[in-house]
C-alpha cells in the first residue's frame, strides 16, 4: 500500500459543491488502495477576507493576532471536508497544523517549518483513516500559532510528504499544470509535461504563482516527486522532479513575469566600499527585500547605485535611506515606478551560450528598452517598463518557440 499526499487550493475547495468534488477525488485515491493525507487551503478568497477584516480594525495589527485569525480559514475547510468524506462512508479525521505535529520557528506571518512530529498522523493512517490537515499553519515550541506566508499550504503538503516519506505529492489547483507562461495572458501558452526542481524554483520565485517557492525548495531537498494538476479536469498534470525530460530540446522552458517593480537609484555615494554594505544591511534589518543590484563608478570616483524592489516597499525604503543619509553618505535619491520584471528560465541555458543575447535582440526588435538585467545559470531577467511587460512576454515566448503552434 502506498501513501499519497494530496493538496487542494482555495479555488478547489471554494464551495460546498467543490468540497464534495474534492471528496470524490480523495475517495478515488483511497480506492486505488493508497493511504491518503489531504492538505487544504482556506475556502476561496476567505484568507483575503480575513485580512480585510483585520485592516478595518487596525492598519498594523499585531502579527500574533493575525496568525490567530488567518489560521481559522483552513480550519473551516478541514472540518467540512472530513464531514463530506464521512458522509460518503469513508473514515476521516481532520487535524489542525499543531495536531498534525507541524512545528515552526518562532516567527509570525512567514514562519519556516522546523520539524514535523508525525506520530499522530501515522497512528490515524494505520487505522485506515484519511487524515485531513490544515495547510499554512503550525505551532512554535512555545505553543504559539504561526502561519507560513501566503500560499503556504503548498509547503505544508510537501513537508508532510517528505516527513511521511510519501510516494508522491499531488498539488490540485485551478489550472491543469505548469505552463510555459501564464495562460491567462498568453493564449498560446502550453502545458509542460515536466519541469526540474531548479527550473520550478526559479519560475516560482520569478512570479509564476502556481507553487509556493518554499514548497519547491522542500521538494528539491527531500526529493519529493510533485505533480501539479487540476481538481476540476481529469488531465495529466506537470511532473516536477530532479531531471525534467527534455521536450523538443528546449533551451528555455518558461517565461515568468511580475509587475509593480520600482527602481531606486542612489546617486553620489562617496565611500562606495563601506556604504554598499551599510545600505543593504540597513535595508535588510528593516525587512526590505532588494532584488537586482547594479553599481557604477563615476569619473569623479563616487558611485551610483540602482536596485529594484517591490513597489509596495518604496515608501519604507525611501524613509530608511533618508533617515540614515548622514551615515550612508550619498547625494541624491531617485525612484522610477511602473516597472516590471520579465524572465526566461531553462536548464538548457547552462550548455547553450547566446540565450541572453537572443533575448536582448528580441526585445530590441520590439522597441522594448531594458532598464536592468540579472542572470543566474538557468535564468535571465530584465526589468522593463510595465506597459511593455506583456509585449515582451509574448515576443520571448514566440522567439524561444514555447507556444502550441510550433
Ligand atoms: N489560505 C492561505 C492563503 O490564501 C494559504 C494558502 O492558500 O496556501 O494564502
Ligand atoms: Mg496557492
Amino acid at each position: 500500500m502506498g501513501l499519497v499526499v494530496q493538496k487542494f487550493g482555495g479555488t478547489s475547495v471554494g464551495s460546498v459543491e467543490r468540497i464534495l468534488n474534492v471528496a470524490a477525488c480523495v475517495r478515488e485515491e483511497k480506492e486505488r488502495g493508497n493511504n491518503v493525507v489531504v492538505v487544504v487551503s482556506a475556502m476561496g478568497k476567505s484568507t483575503d477576507q480575513l485580512v480585510r477584516l483585520a485592516r478595518e480594525i487596525s492598519e498594523e495589527p499585531s502579527k500574533r493576532e493575525m496568525d490567530m485569525l488567518l489560521s481559522t480559514g483552513e480550519q473551516v475547510t478541514i472540518a467540512l471536508l472530513s464531514m463530506a468524506l464521512q458522509q460518503q462512508g469513508l473514515e476521516a479525521v481532520s487535524f489542525t497544523g499543531w495536531q498534525a505535529g507541524i512545528v515552526t520557528e518562532p516567527v509570525h506571518g512567514n514562519a519556516r517549518i522546523a520539524k514535523i512530529n508525525t506520530e499522530a498522523v501515522k497512528a490515524q493512517l494505520s487505522t485506515g483513516k484519511v487524515v485531513i490537515v490544515a495547510g499554512f499553519q503550525g505551532i512554535t515550541e512555545e505553543g504559539e500559532i504561526t502561519t507560513l506566508g501566503r500560499g503556504g499550504s503548498d509547503t505544508t503538503a510537501v513537508a508532510l510528504a517528505a516527513a511521511l516519506k510519501a510516494d508522491k505529492c499531488d498539488i490540485y489547483t485551478d489550472v491543469t499544470g505548469v505552463f510555459t507562461t501564464d495562460p491567462r495572458y498568453v493564449k498560446d501558452a502550453r502545458k509542460l509535461l515536466s519541469v526540474s526542481y531548479d527550473e520550478m524554483l526559479e519560475l516560482a520565485n520569478l512570479g509564476a504563482g502556481v507553487l509556493h517557492p518554499r514548497a519547491v525548495e522542500f521538494a528539491k531537498n527531500y526529493k519529493v516527486q510533485l505533480v501539479v494538476r487540476s481538481s476540476m479536469e481529469k488531465e495529466e498534470g506537470t511532473v516536477i522532479e530532479e531531471e525534467a525530460t527534455m521536450e523538443q530540446n528546449l533551451v528555455v522552458r518558461g517565461v515568468a513575469f511580475e509587475d509593480e517593480i520600482t527602481r531606486v537609484t542612489v546617486l553620489g555615494l562617496t565611500n562606495s566600499l563601506t556604504s554598499l554594505s551599510t545600505i543593504f544591511t540597513t535595508l535588510a534589518q528593516n525587512h526590505l527585500n532588494v532584488d537586482i543590484i547594479i553599481q557604477s563608478t563615476t569619473e569623479s570616483g563616487s558611485a551610483n547605485l540602482s536596485f529594484s524592489i517591490h513597489t509596495n516597499d518604496l515608501m519604507e525604503t525611501v524613509k530608511v535611506l533618508e533617515e540614515n543619509k548622514a551615515e550612508l553618505g550619498y547625494e541624491q535619491l531617485d525612484a522610477e515606478n511602473k516597472l516590471a520584471k520579465v524572465s526566461i528560465v531553462g536548464s538548457g541555458m547552462i550548455s547553450n551560450p547566446g540565450v541572453a543575447a537572443k533575448m536582448f535582440k528580441v526585445l530590441a526588435e520590439n522597441d522594448i528598452q531594458i532598464k536592468m538585467v540579472s542572470t543566474s545559470e538557468i535564468k535571465v531577467s530584465v526589468v522593463v517598463e510595465e506597459k511593455n511587460m506583456l509585449k515582451a512576454v509574448e515576443a520571448l515566448h514566440e522567439a524561444f518557440e514555447l507556444g502550441q503552434q510550433q
